[in-house]
């Protein structure tokens, strides 16, 4: 017998391995994917780490937490400064003095900037943006909308901008600076040796099963252990019974490319809807490899269906109606925690996913944070 049961090996249910292992309790992990690490596994090809399910960087301003993922790995310092590539333009992202003097030729000052934004949202400015498109346009004007945000979203979220929520956009710094890092946070890089030697080290000494769905023998492992971390989809737990949730998936069309460099970046969006990937990941550049091959992902955004990887979840009013169902649900369930990504179906990052694992795990064990 068991004292925990963790279904999935990503973050999630790795730092509760980890914690849980080391408090004494014994537990065994289940993994149906042929590997551990979830969504932040890295595989090594031609000596690169390649992002298999998606480029994953490590940003906090939470120095608790990045101290704790510091325990299991020495960080780069690599920033994130994604180029946007519309038709035959490139620009830097964020949203920044230099994407704003590339844009425009005759602003070159932040008050020009920001002169040239409000003349560009003055008629269709909505105080309260009830949308992302209304969002979008009080950020950074229409011509930004157009040509860096509308195609690129609409892309990755298969539904027009005026049908999706507002706080989508308002992840992205907008900057009257000339500084192209993505992100505002105050720790930043990514994990020399990539993220599955993390993984690796969080479940030594954890007996692991790979190839192993829950669903496979969901009666037997019910049985196995006094309680259940689950980090799988919550709606599949409850076989659907009210509804499907709403995921995005992600196709990855990935290749070795016999040339040392080929876009010059790691990230490379593709903002225009006349092509069909969102974005090009090249994924030395995470590490400043110098290998003599390189391997890019083409990234393409799907609706998920029955059967496909869940990605990302659809925070919109909708589903997150429908998950408070499956919330309120599980609260029967008083041996089956739900954590991560889709048990909680929440758009988290992975610094957000280790900090409520180190608190589930902190409440199992009543200690306090
Ligand atoms: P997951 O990593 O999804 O792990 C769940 C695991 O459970 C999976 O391995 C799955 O196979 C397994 N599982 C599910 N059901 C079962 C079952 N029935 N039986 C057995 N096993 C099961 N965050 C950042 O901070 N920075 C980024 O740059 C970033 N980029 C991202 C890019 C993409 C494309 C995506 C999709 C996410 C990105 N994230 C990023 C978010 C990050 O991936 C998540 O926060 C984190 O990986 C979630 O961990 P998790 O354990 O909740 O879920
Ligand atoms: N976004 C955009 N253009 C870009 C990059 C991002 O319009 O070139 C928008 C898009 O709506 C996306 C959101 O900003 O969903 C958040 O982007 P982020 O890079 O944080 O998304 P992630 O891939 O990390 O979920």
């Amino acid at each position: 017998m068991y004292d925990y049961l963790i279904v999935g090996s990503g973050l999630f249910g790795a730092v509760c391995a980890y914690e849980l292992n080391k408090a004494g309790k014994k537990c065994l992990v289940l993994e149906k994917r042929p590997h551990i690490g979830g969504n932040v596994y890295t595989e090594n090809t031609e000596g690169i780490n390649v992002h298999k399910y998606g480029a994953h960087i490590f940003h906090t301003s939470d120095k608790e937490i990045w101290n704790y993922i510091n325990n299991f790995a020495e960080f780069n310092n690599y920033v994130n400064s994604p180029v946007a590539r519309y038709k035959n333009e490139c620009y830097n992202l964020p949203f920044n003095m230099n994407t704003f003097t590339k844009l425009w030729n005759d602003v070159f000052t932040p008050d020009e900037a920001k002169k040239r934004i409000e003349e560009e949202r003055a008629d269709s400015l909505v105080e309260n943006p009830e949308n992302l498109e209304q969002q979008a346009i009080k950020l950074v004007g229409k011509t930004i909308y157009e040509k860096l945000i509308k195609g690129y979203t609409e892309k990755q979220w298969g539904r027009p901008c005026a049908e999706l929520p507002p706080f989508i956009i308002k992840r992205l710094p907008v900057r009257f600076t000339f500084d192209n890092n993505y992100f505002n946070d105050r720790y930043q890089g990514i994990p020399i040796g990539g993220y599955t030697a993390i993984i690796e080290k969080m479940l030594k000494g954890v007996e692991v099963r790979l190839n192993c769905d829950f669903f496979d023998d969901r009666a037997a492992f019910e049985k196995c252990a006094e309680k259940i971390i689950f980090t799988g989809a919550i709606d599949r737990f409850y076989d659907y019974r009210f509804g499907a949730l709403q995921y995005r998936s992600v196709r990855f069309e990935t290749e070795v490319l016999d040339t040392d460099n080929y876009q010059g970046n790691a990230v490379v969006n593709y903002t225009g809807s006349d092509v069909p990937y969102t974005r090009i990941i090249e994924h030395k550049h995470f590490e400043f490899g110098t290998q003599p091959k390189t391997v890019v992902s083409r990234e393409y955004s799907a609706e998920w269906k029955m059967g496909d990887e869940p990605y990302y979840p659809v925070n919109d009013e909708k589903n997150n109606a429908l998950y408070e169902k499956y919330k309120k649900l599980s609260e029967n369930d008083a041996n089956v925690i739900f954590g991560g990504r889709l048990g909680q179906y929440k758009y988290y990052d992975m610094h957000v996913v280790i900090k409520n694992a180190l608190q589930t795990v902190a409440e199992e064990l009543n200690t306090v944070r």
